[in-house]
């Protein structure tokens, strides 16, 4: 078995080599998930899981005023695959090195209604200390807020992990003003996540759309500690 920092750092920089700007390892069997549900299926298979975390375009998101775009469709899709890629390729290069190795799609739901993906990108990002969750529910990065998608691999290589960062959203409300669905309230508890569906329900139904999505709260989250 490899030296597992030599090994995380090596991950690390191919992740950034192909586009991620934040990398976090999460202790799967560690206090901030138990108890969580999350990654549950893998936990007894995996005891890590490898965050990655890539900045969406800003000139996209500009676009957005009442609705998503076919640019923003397009982006989003784009984004998913190239974290795939980037998961992808960590994966391989993890089972290179004799361990296990799970590349969780970036967005792939396995249940509807309500809608879930196979884990939580976000809260594995969280207990990885990549950010804290925001109001939106949202993981907030320190330095681009919550305009990043995220992918996560598990493993079995005990990588050193992190641990989840002190923060919050302070005086900042203004997700709570972009989203047309009222569904974001002042505490990540108070989320609506049956009205955001409604209106993401909506969206999938414009033309040029055809895919759950809308990204006003995302845009509206450029959380950079300036509006504590
Ligand atoms: S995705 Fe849209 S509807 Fe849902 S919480 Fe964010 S802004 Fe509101
Ligand atoms: S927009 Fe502001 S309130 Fe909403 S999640 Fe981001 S930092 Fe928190």
């Amino acid at each position: 078995m490899r030296d597992v920092y030599e090994l995380r750092d090596e991950l690390e920089r191919t992740a950034a080599g192909m586009g991620a700007v934040a990398f976090g390892v999460a202790d799967l069997s560690g206090p901030a998930l138990r108890g969580t549900g999350a990654p549950s299926p893998f936990a007894e298979r995996f005891s890590r899981g490898v965050v990655l975390g890539m900045r969406l375009q800003r000139a996209v998101l500009d676009d957005l005023a009442e609705r998503p775009t076919p640019l923003y469709l397009h982006h989003y899709r784009q984004t998913n695959y190239q974290l795939d890629r980037a998961a992808w390729t960590v994966a391989d290069a993890l089972q290179r090195a004799g361990s296990a190795a799970l590349a969780v799609p970036a967005s792939q739901l396995v249940q509807r209604d309500p809608q879930r993906g196979h884990l939580s990108h976000r809260r594995l990002g969280w207990a990885a200390g990549i950010g804290f969750i925001g109001r939106s529910t949202l993981l907030v990065h320190p330095r681009y807020g919550a305009q990043m998608r995220y992918v996560s691999v598990l493993t079995d290589a005990p990588l050193p992990a992190g641990i989840p960062v002190a923060g919050d959203c302070g005086s900042c409300r203004a997700c709570l003003e972009a989203c047309p669905a009222r569904a974001i309230g002042e505490r990540a508890e108070d989320f609506n996540r049956e009205a955001c569906c409604a209106r993401l329900n909506e969206f999938s139904r414009l033309p040029f759309i055809g895919q759950h999505i809308c990204g006003l709260c995302v845009k509206a989250c450029l959380f950079d500690g300036s509006r504590r």
